[in-house]
């Protein structure tokens, strides 16, 4: 399986270099050459298998030779072992054909974890019998982060440095990234706000001399493994509701469109999907180009779900790739309008494309703490105010005849505020967690400045 890069230039890579790569060189993402289809009868026998048999027969045919079957399986059941719960990616029944699919049951309690941990052990794999060692920087709105730190902490072949935007992450997640003390782990605060963190993290990556020097990889969702991890739960869940005879719908919590870009590839697979719907919060760039065609960036604005504070969602030139039938020049064009006039509008043609497989919804902040209420109130679910934005989407975009799947993409308790405005209530966090108001914080304050960044991370990795 070899992969390409969506703006046309940089060279195929097989899916290790894909991984170790990251952003590609021209600037664009990498996706596969071609995407395999599992037929129903592919589909159907999954059935009844473990959450880690259904992601190897998911994710085997993407990997190529990178690894034997017999690692490749070793790397996924040491991925989720350490989760909570055994189903590793529960469905829970909230309301008439609405369920609601439960991923946060990982070592950081958010869906991150899945790809997180995934591609810990497969860098470690792949490091360690390379003899190498690299750098890993990260930009965060916070769950990333703290995920990363988690699957990487205390590896003798990586550096890890997070990029987080200073003081606009919650309590829970600044603490997941500032506690390990590890020394490989690196949490700087960053004087902006995600897109700035994403900006910078860019900016490293098209700085070849640097980039090469400090042997820099990727872990943001532009790095496809990601992506790759997360198309399993879109199975394992439609699995369990019936597919491949029974059709069913997502409802998904969107940010960067890493997410809900996985269940798009398992509808390319042959998943039986009718619609993606893309939940946002007030930060809706992606509900006004679905719903109108034209992407154009606005201010940040800060609401109760952090980590979908974000205007520029980097997986979206994938979908947009492949709308336009994967022609690299239209993207590069695309890329150029948003960089030098902040934003673009798509064609008639294109829009009826994505409109096709995507629809949208906005959720205001009163909305998403009403919904947080209401939920605990008829089912004693208690949301974070991500997943509360995607229930609230789902049931106002809901095909009653289709099963509707939300995805849960956090506990609430890494959300404790937002939850007390809600209802009250404050969550509390899982029994293995409670320490961690208590233990001591280790974070660097950094400006918003390349040359800085770049000094500081130089400095770091050489000491
Ligand atoms: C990252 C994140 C999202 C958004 O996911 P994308 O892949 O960036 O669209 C939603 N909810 C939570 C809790 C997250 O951590």
């Amino acid at each position: 399986m070899q992969y390409i890069s969506t703006r046309g230039t940089a060279p195929e890579l097989s899916f290790e270099d894909t991984m170790l790569t990251g952003l590609a060189r021209d600037g664009g993402l990498y996706v596969p050459k071609s995407v395999p289809m599992m037929c129903p009868a592919d589909i159907k026998a999954l059935q009844g298998l473990s959450y880690e048999e259904t992601a190897f027969r998911v994710m085997r045919p993407f990997v190529g030779n990178t690894f034997t079957d017999e690692t490749f399986f070793e790397i996924i059941e040491a991925s989720y072992k350490n989760f909570s719960h055994f189903a590793r990616a529960p469905l829970v029944q909230l309301n008439s054909n609405h369920f609601l699919l439960e991923l946060f049951h990982g070592p950081t309690l958010a869906f991150k974890d899945f790809a997180m941990q995934l591609i810990g052990q497969m860098f470690q794999v792949i490091l360690r019998n390379h003899g190498e060692r690299i750098t890993i920087v990260g930009a965060t709105s916070g769950d990333t982060g703290s995920a990363a730190i988690e699957a990487f902490r205390g590896l003798d072949t990586v550096d890890v440095f997070i990029l987080y935007p200073h003081g606009r992450v919650s309590e829970v997640q600044r603490r997941q990234m500032s506690t390990p003390m590890e020394s490989n782990v690196h949490a700087l605060a960053l004087d902006g706000n995600f897109d700035d963190c994403q900006a910078r993290l860019k900016d490293m990556f098209n700085d070849f001399e640097f980039r090469d020097g400090v042997r820099l990889a990727g872990v943001n969702s532009i790095n496809w493994a990601r992506v790759l991890a997360q198309v399993v739960y879109y199975f394992s869940s439609a699995v369990s509701l019936g597919a491949p005879d029974q059709k069913v719908n997502f409802t998904v919590p969107t940010g960067n469109f890493g997410d809900v870009f996985a269940g798009y590839i398992a509808k390319r697979m042959g998943l039986p999907i009718e619609k993606l719907i893309v939940a946002t919060n007030q930060n809706d760039i992606l509900h006004r180009c679905i719903s109108t065609g034209e992407y154009r960036k606005h201010e940040v604005l800060q609401s109760y779900s952090p980590s979908m504070d974000i205007q520029v969602s980097s997986n979206f030139e994938r979908a947009l790739f492949d709308l336009h039938d994967r022609d690299s020049q239209a993207i590069c064009e695309l890329m150029d309008e948003l960089q030098n006039q902040g934003g673009f509008t798509l064609s008639k043609a294109i829009l009826n494309n994505l409109q096709h497989h995507f629809s949208s919804s906005t959720v205001s902040e009163k909305q998403t703490l009403k919904m947080i209420q209401v939920i605990s109130q008829t089912s004693g679910e208690i949301l974070c105010p991500h997943s509360a934005i995607g229930v609230y989407a789902a049931q106002k975009l809901h095909d009653k005849e289709i099963p509707m799947i939300t995805l849960a993409t956090a506990h609430p308790a890494k959300f404790p505020d937002a939850l007390e405005k809600a209802n009250g209530l404050r969550a509390a966090l899982p029994g293995r967690m409670a320490e961690l108001y208590q233990k001591p914080e280790r974070v660097t304050k950094v400006d918003n400045n390349l040359e800085i960044l770049k000094n500081l991370i130089q400095d770091r990795i050489n000491s």
